[in-house]
């Protein structure tokens, strides 16, 4: 098969021909309609996570139709058209049978642990526990954003934040999670203040229903100050989106007393750790809250507010990109705004 592959961390990332993937047992290979290109795909092509081994595919963020189904799978067929949580869970640790699939003790991460979808062909492992069905009318383009960057914006905002209606929520690095969570705490009737360096992202939270946006060069007075001004005090939910020391901190600043902080950006120690400002987590009574992704279970109701119209999780594609081209894409994640996705290998 065609695959994305890099040999050394930040060397070239070329297409060339790999061997095609075999299902383990109780694991499916499926053929990739569309991958998404997203920060930690970047970060796996930095070095910056410790599960990836060279040579390497990256891409997690995928849909397609299955395409092999290994020994013990009950639940899938050849041709089924699926998407996965980046987090693929084991389906049998205690986490998972508390329902908590997105922190498995036991997890695998295609493109991470494995080679990932940046490629003809990804192997999935546990396919019963972590495949979920697309509807026919949902197209694979705007269905790989679910497995990444959309369905972590939804479950930050909707599940771990318990955003309400009329409560302020600042979304600090507006790229492609940000600006999921952007439309995502809209529709739940939040009001939303976009923070960002480019004023194209944050043209687009804009776009998407922000009430405000900050730009977080250029913001006299630092950004938390600028947010407490624009929501009188503070938002009551803030998230990292693009974690960054920075933003980190600028998120938890921006909260008003008792406000919930949801870090959804990866911070890689070799990025440097953010200095939690603790002094004004326990004055405030403040909340620092983690996510990460959401599991397959948790997908129905994302995909009820989807085929309802009230999300509309392909207005934030704004670039579908040719395998060929995915390697220079991915080296300039964040430099034009919106979700680049690859379709077609
Ligand atoms: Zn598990
Ligand atoms: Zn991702």
């Amino acid at each position: 098969m065609r695959a994305l592959v890099f040999e050394t961390f930040g060397g070239p990332l070329t297409v060339r021909e790999v061997p095609d993937p075999a299902p383990a047992p109780g694991g499916v290979v499926v053929e990739v309609g569309a991958s998404g290109i997203c920060r930690s795909d970047w970060h796996a092509w930095q070095g910056h996570d410790p599960d990836v081994s060279l040579p390497h595919v990256p891409g997690h963020e995928l849909a397609g139709t299955v395409a092999a189904v290994g020994p013990g799978v009950a639940r899938w067929r050849v041709g089924d058209r699926v998407t996965v949580p980046f987090v693929t869970a084991c389906g049998r640790c205690d986490r998972c049978a508390a329902g908590e699939h997105q922190v498995c003790s036991r997890q695998t991460q295609p493109g991470f642990t494995h080679w990932g979808s940046l490629a003809s062909y990804v192997a999935l492992d546990a396919a019963d526990v972590n495949l979920v069905g697309l509807p026919d009318d949902l197209d694979d383009v705007t269905a790989a954003s679910l497995g990444c960057r959309y369905a972590t914006a939804f479950r930050a905002v909707v599940q771990v934040a318990r955003v309400r209606a009329g409560e302020w929520l600042a979304v600090h690095g507006c790229g492609g999670v940000g600006l999921s969570a952007v439309q995502i705490a809209v529709a739940a009737g939040a009001r939303v203040v976009g923070v960002d360096v480019s004023p194209a992202a944050l043209r687009l939270a804009r776009d998407l229903g922000a009430e405000h946006t900050v730009d977080g060069g250029d913001a006299a007075g630092g950004v938390a100050d600028r947010v407490a001004e624009l929501t009188g005090g503070g938002a009551h939910v803030s998230i990292d989106a693009l974690g960054s020391v920075v933003t980190c901190e600028d998120s938890i600043r921006s909260l008003r007393p008792r406000g919930r902080h949801v870090q959804v950006g990866l911070l890689p120690p070799a990025q440097g750790r953010p200095a939690v400002p603790m002094d004004r987590v326990i004055a405030a009574e403040l909340q620092v809250l983690g996510s990460h992704g959401m599991a397959a279970h948790a997908y129905p109701e994302l995909l009820g507010l989807v085929a309802a119209g009230r999300l509309a999780p392909r207005r934030l594609v704004t670039r579908v990109l040719g395998l060929d081209d995915a390697g220079a894409a991915l080296a300039a994640v964040g430099a034009a705004p919106g979700i680049a996705v690859v379709a077609g290998s």
